[in-house]
């Protein structure tokens, strides 16, 4: 029998707002069939961070050679870099069936909505519960230079304004409940394509 087109799960979010903590923990309910689109970066890696697992981190070069031919679903500049989510492994995950999880900013996100339109797309926004949060959050990310910290604070502060693009807004005020919200998101749509 041939596997059911997976859905497209776009997790969008300020910078520091713990998003990766709550995809992971999400991910661990294998009864979503879930797996993560890596994303392409042109910065450099975090301390932890591996490439091919975390990012795929690559040079400027590259990344815009794979704009030009038209490699990607989508991308944008964020802080001085370039992100982008590559088609292929988007694609072929979905064709076997798998709820697809892209982490990405709302530029990004505004190109998938453009292009995905359908019944299989779920788009989520997770909020702080406040703006010192999110502050403490990043500043405590120790290699980021200070400009860039302002940068990436001035930047969230414009995404936050974004939320109501997203069909869901969940409140990270704790780890855990933000990651079973979006579970029950994410099993409330599996529940309602597989009725249509
Ligand atoms: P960071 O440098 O903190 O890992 O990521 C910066 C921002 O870029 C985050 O909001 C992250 O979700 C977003 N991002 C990561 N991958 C992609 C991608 O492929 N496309 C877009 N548009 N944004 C991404």
């Amino acid at each position: 029998m041939e596997a059911r087109r997976g859905l497209l799960i776009i997790l969008s979010g300020p910078s520091g707002v713990g998003k990766g903590t709550i995809r992971k923990k999400v991910m661990e309910d294998k009864s979503l069939n879930l797996a993560f689109s890596i994303s392409c970066t042109t910065r450099l890696p975090r301390p932890l961070e591996r490439d091919g697992v975390d990012y795929y981190f690559v040079k400027k070069d590259y990344f815009e050679k794979l704009i030009r031919e038209d490699e990607l679903l989508e991308w944008a500049e964020f802080v001085g870099h370039y992100y982008g989510t590559p088609r292929g492994p988007v694609e072929k995950m979905r064709e076997e069936g798998k709820n697809v999880i892209l982490e990405i900013e709302v530029e990004g996100a505004k190109q998938v909505m453009a292009k995905c339109r359908g019944n299989d797309v779920v788009s989520i926004f997770i909020m702080p519960p406040s703006l010192e949060a999110l502050v403490e959050r990043i500043h405590s990310r120790k290699n980021e230079r200070r400009t860039n910290i302002e940068e990436r604070l001035a930047k969230a502060t414009r995404e936050m304004g974004l939320k109501y693009n997203y069909q869901y807004v969940v409140l990270n005020d704790d780890v855990d409940r933000a990651a079973e919200e979006v579970k029950n998101i994410i099993r409330d749509k599996l529940n309602a394509t597989i009725e249509s």
